[in-house]
Protein backbone atom coordinates (compact mmCIF):
# COMPACT_ATOMS: atom_id res chain seq x y z
CA UNK A 1 0.00 0.00 0.00
CA UNK A 2 1.17 3.70 -0.84
CA UNK A 3 2.03 5.38 2.65
CA UNK A 4 -0.54 8.13 3.91
CA UNK A 5 1.58 11.19 4.95
CA UNK A 6 1.23 13.05 7.87
CA UNK A 7 2.69 16.59 8.08
CA UNK A 8 2.98 18.15 12.04
CA UNK A 9 2.98 15.67 14.89
CA UNK A 10 0.94 17.51 17.26
CA UNK A 11 -2.15 16.88 18.92
CA UNK A 12 -4.26 16.42 15.45
CA UNK A 13 -1.67 14.82 13.47
CA UNK A 14 -0.56 12.44 16.66
CA UNK A 15 -3.71 11.03 16.62
CA UNK A 16 -4.24 11.15 12.76
CA UNK A 17 -0.83 9.21 12.34
CA UNK A 18 -2.18 6.53 14.80
CA UNK A 19 -5.58 5.95 13.34
CA UNK A 20 -4.06 5.41 9.92
CA UNK A 21 -1.69 3.10 11.16
CA UNK A 22 -4.13 1.08 13.20
CA UNK A 23 -5.85 0.83 9.95
CA UNK A 24 -3.11 -1.02 8.52
CA UNK A 25 -2.02 1.49 6.35
CA UNK A 26 1.64 3.02 6.37
CA UNK A 27 2.14 6.30 7.06
CA UNK A 28 5.19 9.02 6.70
CA UNK A 29 5.69 11.17 9.75
CA UNK A 30 7.06 14.48 9.42
CA UNK A 31 7.64 16.86 12.59
CA UNK A 32 10.31 19.22 12.62
CA UNK A 33 11.01 19.27 16.28
CA UNK A 34 13.60 19.16 18.07
CA UNK A 35 15.56 20.27 14.85
CA UNK A 36 13.35 23.58 13.98
CA UNK A 37 11.52 24.13 17.36
CA UNK A 38 8.54 26.56 17.08
CA UNK A 39 8.41 30.05 19.08
CA UNK A 40 6.31 27.53 21.74
CA UNK A 41 7.33 24.42 21.68
CA UNK A 42 9.96 23.40 24.65
CA UNK A 43 10.51 19.62 23.63
CA UNK A 44 10.78 17.26 20.58
CA UNK A 45 7.82 15.11 21.71
CA UNK A 46 4.87 14.72 20.01
CA UNK A 47 1.96 16.36 21.21
CA UNK A 48 3.09 18.86 23.31
CA UNK A 49 1.24 20.85 25.21
CA UNK A 50 1.99 24.53 24.98
CA UNK A 51 0.14 26.33 27.20
CA UNK A 52 -2.25 25.16 29.66
CA UNK A 53 -2.25 21.31 30.74
CA UNK A 54 -6.00 20.70 30.65
CA UNK A 55 -7.95 19.51 28.12
CA UNK A 56 -11.28 21.42 30.05
CA UNK A 57 -13.99 20.19 31.89
CA UNK A 58 -14.50 16.25 32.27
CA UNK A 59 -18.11 16.38 32.94
CA UNK A 60 -19.76 14.72 29.62
CA UNK A 61 -22.63 17.45 30.31
CA UNK A 62 -20.03 19.49 29.44
CA UNK A 63 -18.63 20.76 25.69
CA UNK A 64 -15.26 20.17 26.50
CA UNK A 65 -16.42 16.77 28.29
CA UNK A 66 -18.40 15.26 25.48
CA UNK A 67 -16.09 15.44 23.40
CA UNK A 68 -13.48 13.71 25.65
CA UNK A 69 -16.94 10.95 25.90
CA UNK A 70 -16.88 10.74 21.82
CA UNK A 71 -13.04 10.63 21.08
CA UNK A 72 -13.06 7.64 23.87
CA UNK A 73 -15.69 5.72 22.01
CA UNK A 74 -14.17 5.64 19.18
CA UNK A 75 -10.94 4.51 20.23
CA UNK A 76 -8.50 8.03 20.90
CA UNK A 77 -5.14 7.32 21.47
CA UNK A 78 -4.42 10.38 22.68
CA UNK A 79 -7.55 10.55 24.87
CA UNK A 80 -7.00 7.29 26.08
CA UNK A 81 -3.42 8.75 27.06
CA UNK A 82 -4.58 11.69 28.71
CA UNK A 83 -6.80 9.57 30.57
CA UNK A 84 -3.71 7.37 31.71
CA UNK A 85 -1.69 10.47 32.79
CA UNK A 86 -4.41 12.89 34.69
CA UNK A 87 -3.45 15.00 37.75
CA UNK A 88 -5.86 16.38 40.19
CA UNK A 89 -7.76 19.32 38.34
CA UNK A 90 -11.41 19.75 40.20
CA UNK A 91 -13.50 18.71 37.42
CA UNK A 92 -11.22 19.34 34.29
CA UNK A 93 -9.14 16.21 32.73
CA UNK A 94 -5.29 17.47 33.28
CA UNK A 95 -2.48 15.57 32.66
CA UNK A 96 1.23 15.55 33.70
CA UNK A 97 2.26 17.26 30.44
CA UNK A 98 5.95 15.72 29.76
CA UNK A 99 4.92 11.70 31.00
CA UNK A 100 1.90 12.49 28.22
CA UNK A 101 3.88 13.27 25.53
CA UNK A 102 6.45 11.22 26.25
CA UNK A 103 4.33 7.89 25.74
CA UNK A 104 2.43 9.26 22.66
CA UNK A 105 5.88 9.60 21.28
CA UNK A 106 7.28 6.27 22.07
CA UNK A 107 4.11 4.70 20.66
CA UNK A 108 4.10 6.39 17.68
CA UNK A 109 8.05 6.51 16.86
CA UNK A 110 7.92 2.57 17.53
CA UNK A 111 4.92 1.71 15.37
CA UNK A 112 6.32 -0.90 12.39
CA UNK A 113 3.73 1.27 10.29
CA UNK A 114 4.87 4.72 11.17
CA UNK A 115 8.31 6.08 8.94
CA UNK A 116 8.95 9.16 11.21
CA UNK A 117 11.09 11.84 10.02
CA UNK A 118 12.43 14.27 11.77
CA UNK A 119 12.72 17.16 9.70
CA UNK A 120 10.12 20.22 8.25
CA UNK A 121 7.85 19.46 5.19
CA UNK A 122 8.52 23.40 3.25
CA UNK A 123 5.54 22.43 0.86
CA UNK A 124 2.44 20.21 0.59
CA UNK A 125 3.26 16.88 -1.96
CA UNK A 126 1.94 16.23 -4.76
CA UNK A 127 1.10 13.39 -4.83
CA UNK A 128 -0.42 10.51 -2.90
CA UNK A 129 -2.60 11.69 0.16
CA UNK A 130 -1.56 13.50 2.56
CA UNK A 131 -2.57 15.31 6.23
CA UNK A 132 -1.69 18.63 6.75
CA UNK A 133 -2.16 19.22 11.16
CA UNK A 134 0.64 21.77 11.31
CA UNK A 135 -0.87 23.92 13.72
CA UNK A 136 -1.15 27.31 14.64
CA UNK A 137 2.40 28.19 14.25
CA UNK A 138 2.55 26.32 10.51
CA UNK A 139 6.54 27.27 9.03
CA UNK A 140 6.12 29.71 7.09
CA UNK A 141 7.60 27.65 3.97
CA UNK A 142 4.63 25.64 4.27
CA UNK A 143 2.38 28.48 4.99
CA UNK A 144 3.42 30.34 1.70
CA UNK A 145 2.93 26.85 -0.51
CA UNK A 146 -0.57 26.89 1.20
CA UNK A 147 -1.16 30.03 0.48
CA UNK A 148 -0.80 29.27 -3.33
CA UNK A 149 -2.89 26.02 -3.14
CA UNK A 150 -5.58 28.24 -1.91
CA UNK A 151 -4.87 31.03 -3.41
CA UNK A 152 -5.90 32.96 0.00
CA UNK A 153 -4.76 35.23 2.43
CA UNK A 154 -4.42 34.00 5.68
CA UNK A 155 -5.68 35.32 8.76
CA UNK A 156 -4.04 35.15 12.06
CA UNK A 157 -4.25 36.61 15.25
CA UNK A 158 -2.56 36.70 18.87
CA UNK A 159 -2.64 33.57 21.33
CA UNK A 160 -0.59 34.10 24.52
CA UNK A 161 0.51 31.11 27.17
CA UNK A 162 0.69 31.54 31.31
CA UNK A 163 3.84 31.54 33.77
CA UNK A 164 4.46 28.25 35.31
CA UNK A 165 5.82 28.88 39.50
CA UNK A 166 7.53 26.58 41.61
CA UNK A 167 5.18 25.59 44.28
CA UNK A 168 7.75 25.40 47.17
CA UNK A 169 7.66 29.36 46.13
CA UNK A 170 4.27 30.19 46.57
CA UNK A 171 3.77 31.05 50.15
CA UNK A 172 0.73 28.87 51.69
CA UNK A 173 0.91 31.16 54.64
CA UNK A 174 -0.89 33.73 52.58
CA UNK A 175 -1.93 30.98 50.08
CA UNK A 176 -4.47 28.52 50.41
CA UNK A 177 -5.61 24.98 48.82
CA UNK A 178 -9.20 24.29 47.30
CA UNK A 179 -11.40 23.97 44.39
CA UNK A 180 -14.27 26.36 43.62
CA UNK A 181 -17.44 25.51 45.00
CA UNK A 182 -15.56 22.64 46.79
CA UNK A 183 -15.20 20.59 44.12
CA UNK A 184 -12.80 17.75 43.75
CA UNK A 185 -10.14 17.29 46.60
CA UNK A 186 -8.55 21.22 47.11
CA UNK A 187 -6.96 20.99 43.85
CA UNK A 188 -5.88 24.52 43.51
CA UNK A 189 -3.60 26.63 45.06
CA UNK A 190 -5.69 30.33 45.34
CA UNK A 191 -3.80 33.40 46.13
CA UNK A 192 -6.08 36.16 48.26
CA UNK A 193 -6.37 39.71 47.48
CA UNK A 194 -8.41 42.23 49.17
CA UNK A 195 -9.99 45.47 47.66
CA UNK A 196 -6.70 47.45 48.06
CA UNK A 197 -4.31 45.06 47.13
CA UNK A 198 -6.68 43.94 43.65
CA UNK A 199 -6.22 47.72 42.78
CA UNK A 200 -2.43 48.28 43.33
CA UNK A 201 -1.92 45.16 41.51
CA UNK A 202 -4.56 46.27 38.74
CA UNK A 203 -3.45 49.40 38.22
CA UNK A 204 0.46 47.90 38.08
CA UNK A 205 -0.67 45.77 35.57
CA UNK A 206 -2.39 48.27 33.33
CA UNK A 207 0.55 49.98 33.15
CA UNK A 208 3.20 47.74 32.78
CA UNK A 209 5.73 47.69 29.81
CA UNK A 210 4.94 44.71 26.90
CA UNK A 211 6.78 42.87 24.66
CA UNK A 212 7.30 43.38 20.88
CA UNK A 213 5.04 41.44 18.55
CA UNK A 214 7.53 41.79 15.58
CA UNK A 215 6.44 39.29 13.10
CA UNK A 216 2.75 40.37 13.54
CA UNK A 217 0.90 43.23 12.14
CA UNK A 218 -0.99 45.04 14.97
CA UNK A 219 -3.46 46.25 12.75
CA UNK A 220 -4.64 43.26 11.11
CA UNK A 221 -4.90 40.70 13.65
CA UNK A 222 -6.89 40.13 16.52
CA UNK A 223 -6.88 38.67 20.05
CA UNK A 224 -8.05 34.75 20.21
CA UNK A 225 -10.82 35.70 23.05
CA UNK A 226 -10.89 32.95 24.72
CA UNK A 227 -6.78 33.26 25.42
CA UNK A 228 -6.60 36.92 26.33
CA UNK A 229 -3.62 37.97 27.61
CA UNK A 230 -4.36 39.40 31.28
CA UNK A 231 -3.11 42.73 30.53
CA UNK A 232 -5.68 43.21 27.81
CA UNK A 233 -8.27 42.39 29.99
CA UNK A 234 -7.11 44.44 32.77
CA UNK A 235 -7.47 47.78 30.24
CA UNK A 236 -10.32 46.75 29.69
CA UNK A 237 -11.96 48.10 32.73
CA UNK A 238 -11.37 48.01 37.24
CA UNK A 239 -13.32 44.66 37.49
CA UNK A 240 -12.98 42.89 33.90
CA UNK A 241 -10.25 40.28 35.57
CA UNK A 242 -12.87 39.86 38.81
CA UNK A 243 -15.18 38.52 36.28
CA UNK A 244 -12.87 36.44 34.75
CA UNK A 245 -10.02 34.59 35.94
CA UNK A 246 -9.57 36.17 39.27
CA UNK A 247 -13.00 35.70 40.35
CA UNK A 248 -13.58 34.96 43.81
CA UNK A 249 -16.77 33.28 43.32
CA UNK A 250 -17.17 29.71 45.24
CA UNK A 251 -13.96 30.08 47.54
CA UNK A 252 -13.52 31.46 50.79
CA UNK A 253 -10.42 31.96 53.06
CA UNK A 254 -10.19 29.87 55.59
CA UNK A 255 -8.32 32.22 57.64
CA UNK A 256 -10.85 34.89 57.43
CA UNK A 257 -13.58 32.76 56.33
CA UNK A 258 -14.67 35.44 54.34
CA UNK A 259 -14.62 35.52 50.43
CA UNK A 260 -11.42 37.32 49.17
CA UNK A 261 -12.34 40.71 46.95
CA UNK A 262 -9.88 38.68 44.09
CA UNK A 263 -8.27 35.05 43.79
CA UNK A 264 -6.07 33.90 41.55
CA UNK A 265 -6.00 30.76 41.26
CA UNK A 266 -2.77 28.12 40.19
CA UNK A 267 -3.52 24.80 38.84
CA UNK A 268 -1.35 21.56 39.20
CA UNK A 269 1.03 21.07 36.70
CA UNK A 270 3.43 18.01 37.35
CA UNK A 271 2.10 14.91 38.69
CA UNK A 272 4.61 15.21 41.71
CA UNK A 273 2.91 18.60 42.44
CA UNK A 274 6.18 20.67 42.20
CA UNK A 275 4.97 23.29 38.95
CA UNK A 276 2.41 25.15 39.09
CA UNK A 277 -0.07 27.02 36.00
CA UNK A 278 -1.07 30.64 36.44
CA UNK A 279 -4.69 30.11 35.57
CA UNK A 280 -5.71 32.78 32.68
CA UNK A 281 -2.60 34.51 33.36
CA UNK A 282 -2.02 34.01 29.95
CA UNK A 283 0.55 37.19 28.67
CA UNK A 284 2.95 39.31 26.82
CA UNK A 285 4.54 41.84 29.01
CA UNK A 286 8.48 41.48 29.75
CA UNK A 287 9.65 39.15 31.29
CA UNK A 288 11.29 41.82 33.71
CA UNK A 289 7.82 42.92 33.84
CA UNK A 290 6.02 40.10 34.73
CA UNK A 291 7.99 39.12 37.59
CA UNK A 292 7.37 42.57 39.10
CA UNK A 293 4.00 42.85 38.18
CA UNK A 294 2.98 38.76 39.59
CA UNK A 295 5.12 39.19 41.91
CA UNK A 296 2.71 41.79 43.47
CA UNK A 297 0.28 39.16 43.74
CA UNK A 298 -0.03 37.71 47.98
CA UNK A 299 1.08 34.78 48.61
CA UNK A 300 3.46 34.85 44.79
CA UNK A 301 5.94 37.51 46.89
CA UNK A 302 8.93 35.43 46.41
CA UNK A 303 7.63 33.27 43.57
CA UNK A 304 10.38 31.95 41.01
CA UNK A 305 9.11 31.65 37.19
CA UNK A 306 9.99 28.21 35.45
CA UNK A 307 8.56 29.53 32.55
CA UNK A 308 7.04 33.13 31.62
CA UNK A 309 4.29 33.96 29.25
CA UNK A 310 4.81 34.28 26.07
CA UNK A 311 2.25 35.41 22.72
CA UNK A 312 2.22 33.61 19.58
CA UNK A 313 1.14 34.01 16.37
CA UNK A 314 -2.06 31.62 15.21
CA UNK A 315 -2.67 30.96 11.98
CA UNK A 316 -5.78 29.18 10.00
CA UNK A 317 -7.20 28.49 6.82
CA UNK A 318 -10.51 29.60 5.75
CA UNK A 319 -12.00 26.11 6.08
CA UNK A 320 -15.78 27.38 4.57
CA UNK A 321 -14.52 27.67 1.50
CA UNK A 322 -11.81 24.92 1.82
CA UNK A 323 -12.97 22.01 3.58
CA UNK A 324 -16.05 19.43 3.46
CA UNK A 325 -16.90 17.95 6.13
CA UNK A 326 -14.86 15.13 6.23
CA UNK A 327 -11.64 17.53 6.61
CA UNK A 328 -11.34 16.70 2.35
CA UNK A 329 -10.38 20.07 0.64
CA UNK A 330 -12.84 20.66 -2.01
CA UNK A 331 -10.42 21.59 -4.89
CA UNK A 332 -8.22 17.95 -3.67
CA UNK A 333 -10.10 15.19 -2.15
CA UNK A 334 -6.65 13.13 -1.10
CA UNK A 335 -5.37 16.19 1.10
CA UNK A 336 -7.01 16.79 4.53
CA UNK A 337 -6.27 18.92 7.25
CA UNK A 338 -7.12 18.93 11.00
CA UNK A 339 -6.11 20.77 14.40
CA UNK A 340 -5.89 24.66 14.78
CA UNK A 341 -5.08 24.96 11.28
CA UNK A 342 -8.08 24.12 10.05
CA UNK A 343 -10.00 26.87 12.47
CA UNK A 344 -10.89 24.74 15.78
CA UNK A 345 -9.88 25.86 18.85
CA UNK A 346 -8.21 23.85 21.55
CA UNK A 347 -6.17 20.49 22.39
CA UNK A 348 -9.56 18.45 22.11
CA UNK A 349 -10.72 20.03 19.31
CA UNK A 350 -7.21 19.07 17.51
CA UNK A 351 -7.44 15.98 18.63
CA UNK A 352 -11.01 14.85 17.44
CA UNK A 353 -9.72 16.99 13.70
CA UNK A 354 -7.29 14.20 13.43
CA UNK A 355 -9.20 12.05 14.43
CA UNK A 356 -11.49 12.28 11.52
CA UNK A 357 -9.22 13.41 9.07
CA UNK A 358 -6.31 9.94 9.88
CA UNK A 359 -9.83 7.62 9.51
CA UNK A 360 -10.55 9.31 6.14
CA UNK A 361 -6.80 9.41 4.98
CA UNK A 362 -7.07 5.59 5.43
CA UNK A 363 -10.56 4.93 3.96
CA UNK A 364 -9.33 6.27 0.95
CA UNK A 365 -6.21 4.47 1.03
CA UNK A 366 -8.03 1.25 1.37
CA UNK A 367 -10.92 2.51 -1.43
CA UNK A 368 -12.82 3.11 0.93
CA UNK A 369 -15.49 6.31 1.22
CA UNK A 370 -14.66 8.89 3.38
CA UNK A 371 -17.35 9.19 6.09
CA UNK A 372 -18.87 12.42 8.39
CA UNK A 373 -19.55 12.08 11.94
CA UNK A 374 -23.74 12.90 13.24
CA UNK A 375 -24.53 16.75 13.37
CA UNK A 376 -25.90 15.79 16.73
CA UNK A 377 -22.49 14.69 18.07
CA UNK A 378 -19.78 17.59 19.10
CA UNK A 379 -17.47 16.13 16.58
CA UNK A 380 -19.69 15.87 13.77
CA UNK A 381 -21.33 19.71 14.49
CA UNK A 382 -18.19 21.03 15.18
CA UNK A 383 -16.86 19.88 11.69
CA UNK A 384 -19.76 21.14 10.34
CA UNK A 385 -19.63 24.09 11.63
CA UNK A 386 -16.02 25.05 10.47
CA UNK A 387 -16.98 23.32 6.52
CA UNK A 388 -20.11 25.66 5.79
CA UNK A 389 -19.90 28.71 8.37
CA UNK A 390 -19.95 32.26 6.68
CA UNK A 391 -16.20 32.45 4.94
CA UNK A 392 -16.88 36.00 5.17
CA UNK A 393 -16.43 36.42 8.94
CA UNK A 394 -14.88 32.21 9.67
CA UNK A 395 -13.47 32.95 13.09
CA UNK A 396 -12.16 29.60 15.28
CA UNK A 397 -14.41 27.72 16.64
CA UNK A 398 -13.92 25.75 20.39
CA UNK A 399 -16.43 22.51 21.11
CA UNK A 400 -19.61 24.58 22.41
CA UNK A 401 -23.41 23.48 22.70
CA UNK A 402 -24.03 26.65 20.54
CA UNK A 403 -23.47 24.43 17.80
CA UNK A 404 -25.57 21.45 17.94
CA UNK A 405 -28.88 21.57 16.26
CA UNK A 406 -31.46 22.65 19.10
CA UNK A 407 -34.21 20.32 20.15
CA UNK A 408 -37.76 20.66 18.48
CA UNK A 409 -39.26 21.54 22.00
CA UNK A 410 -37.71 24.59 24.29
CA UNK A 411 -35.65 23.19 27.06
CA UNK A 412 -35.04 26.08 29.72
CA UNK A 413 -33.03 23.91 32.61
CA UNK A 414 -29.55 24.73 31.16
CA UNK A 415 -28.52 21.22 33.21
CA UNK A 416 -31.25 19.09 31.80
CA UNK A 417 -30.71 20.43 27.92
CA UNK A 418 -27.07 19.66 28.33
CA UNK A 419 -27.74 16.41 29.68
CA UNK A 420 -30.38 15.66 26.94
CA UNK A 421 -27.35 16.84 24.13
CA UNK A 422 -25.17 14.51 25.67
CA UNK A 423 -27.51 11.75 25.38
CA UNK A 424 -28.30 12.60 22.09
CA UNK A 425 -24.79 12.91 20.99
CA UNK A 426 -23.78 9.12 22.30
CA UNK A 427 -27.22 7.36 21.18
CA UNK A 428 -26.65 8.55 17.72
CA UNK A 429 -22.59 7.99 17.80
CA UNK A 430 -23.35 4.82 18.59
CA UNK A 431 -25.87 3.74 16.40
CA UNK A 432 -23.91 5.27 13.56
CA UNK A 433 -20.39 3.45 14.32
CA UNK A 434 -23.07 0.18 13.84
CA UNK A 435 -24.25 1.42 10.61
CA UNK A 436 -20.74 2.28 9.24
CA UNK A 437 -18.65 -0.63 10.84
CA UNK A 438 -16.30 1.48 12.38
CA UNK A 439 -14.46 -0.85 14.80
CA UNK A 440 -12.59 0.49 17.45
CA UNK A 441 -10.05 -1.81 18.66
CA UNK A 442 -7.90 -1.85 21.81
CA UNK A 443 -5.58 0.44 22.34
CA UNK A 444 -2.74 -1.71 22.01
CA UNK A 445 -3.46 -2.73 18.65
P1 LIG B 1 0.18 21.66 17.21
O1 LIG B 1 -0.09 20.93 18.46
O2 LIG B 1 0.86 22.99 17.28
O3 LIG B 1 1.04 20.71 16.26
C1 LIG B 1 1.57 21.13 15.04
C2 LIG B 1 2.89 20.40 14.83
O4 LIG B 1 3.35 20.62 13.51
C3 LIG B 1 3.99 20.87 15.75
O5 LIG B 1 4.53 19.76 16.40
C4 LIG B 1 5.00 21.56 14.83
O6 LIG B 1 6.31 21.39 15.26
C5 LIG B 1 4.76 20.83 13.52
N1 LIG B 1 5.07 21.59 12.29
C6 LIG B 1 4.67 22.85 11.95
N2 LIG B 1 5.06 23.13 10.68
C7 LIG B 1 5.73 22.04 10.22
C8 LIG B 1 6.35 21.72 8.98
N3 LIG B 1 6.35 22.57 7.95
N4 LIG B 1 6.94 20.50 8.84
C9 LIG B 1 6.95 19.60 9.87
N5 LIG B 1 6.35 19.86 11.07
C10 LIG B 1 5.74 21.06 11.23
N6 LIG B 1 -5.06 25.19 23.25
C11 LIG B 1 -5.67 24.76 24.37
O7 LIG B 1 -6.57 23.90 24.31
N7 LIG B 1 -5.33 25.24 25.58
C12 LIG B 1 -4.34 26.16 25.74
O8 LIG B 1 -4.04 26.55 26.84
C13 LIG B 1 -3.67 26.64 24.58
N8 LIG B 1 -2.70 27.59 24.66
C14 LIG B 1 -1.93 27.86 23.59
C15 LIG B 1 -0.78 28.64 23.76
C16 LIG B 1 0.11 28.81 22.73
C17 LIG B 1 1.37 29.56 22.97
C18 LIG B 1 -0.18 28.22 21.47
C19 LIG B 1 0.78 28.28 20.35
C20 LIG B 1 -1.37 27.53 21.27
C21 LIG B 1 -2.24 27.32 22.34
N9 LIG B 1 -3.40 26.55 22.22
C22 LIG B 1 -4.06 26.11 23.32
C23 LIG B 1 -3.83 26.10 20.95
C24 LIG B 1 -3.06 24.84 20.65
O9 LIG B 1 -2.02 25.13 19.76
C25 LIG B 1 -3.95 23.83 20.03
O10 LIG B 1 -5.04 23.59 20.85
C26 LIG B 1 -3.29 22.52 19.69
O11 LIG B 1 -1.93 22.42 20.00
C27 LIG B 1 -3.48 22.42 18.24
O12 LIG B 1 -3.06 21.18 17.84
P2 LIG B 1 -2.51 21.01 16.39
O13 LIG B 1 -2.20 19.57 16.25
O14 LIG B 1 -3.41 21.65 15.43
O15 LIG B 1 -1.15 21.87 16.37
Amino acid sequence: KQPVTVIGAGLAGTEAAWQIARAGVPVVLYEMRPVQMTPAHHTGEFAELVCSNSFGAKASDRAAGLLHEELRQLGSLVIGTADHHQVPAGGALAVDRGVFSHELTETLANHPLIDLRREEAPAIPQDGIVVLTTGPLTTPALATDLQRFTGMEYMSFFDAASPIVVGDSINLDIAFRASRYDKGDADYINCPMNKEQYLHFWQELCKAEQAELKDFDRETSKFFEACLPIEEMAKRGEDTMRYGPVKPVGLSDPRSENRPYAVVQLRQEDKAGQLWNMVGFQTNLRWGEQKRVFQLIPGLENAEFVRMGVMHRNTFINSPQLLDRTLQFKTRSTLLAAGQLTGTEGYTAATAGGWLAGTNAARLAQGLKPVWLPYTTMMGALFSFISSASPKHFQPMPPNFGILPPFPQKIKSKPERYGKYRDRSLSHLSSWRTRLEVRVPALTT
